[in-house]
């Protein structure tokens, strides 16, 4: 029998299936069936109404919306302008926010010359980064 760190909890467990132990695994299946009992009594819910109504993160959902277990209404899930990554709200994620004000402060700073595309290796990377997060 493998032993192994619950990547939830933390708490040591006989690894049978995935990387949580039986109680996390129960816990996940309730957060998720939480989830989508609120959206067949409210169809129209944006993922941020949804996270809030729950209290589940919007991260989360999105996972769920990714794997296909879940689906909004059109529209309802919001991508950010800039790296098309699904968000809760707002118009940028996280990531691209950080990049945006930082690149606003540069602007306003414009001590040093910048290249004339920073944008490219910062789109990339965010590529990147939810290319790996979908798996
Ligand atoms: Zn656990
Ligand atoms: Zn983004």
């Amino acid at each position: 029998m493998e032993m192994a760190h619950c990547k939830r909890c933390k708490r040591l467990f006989a690894r049978v299936l995935g990387p949580i132990c039986d109680e996390c695994n129960k816990a996940e299946e309730e957060i998720f069936h939480g989830v989508k009992e609120y959206l067949r009594d409210n169809p129209k819910s944006t993922v941020g109404e949804i996270s809030e109504a729950t209290g589940v993160s919007a991260k989360k959902i999105f996972g769920y919306l990714r794997e296909g277990r879940l689906e909004v209404a059109e529209g309802a899930g919001l991508h950010c302008a800039r790296c098309g990554i699904a968000i809760a709200s707002g118009k940028l994620c996280e990531e691209c926010f950080v990049i945006a004000q930082r690149e606003i402060s540069g602007i306003i700073a414009a001590a040093e010359p910048q290249p004339a595309a920073p944008e490219m290796p910062e789109r990339q990377k965010a590529m990147m980064h939810t290319t790996r997060r979908r798996k």
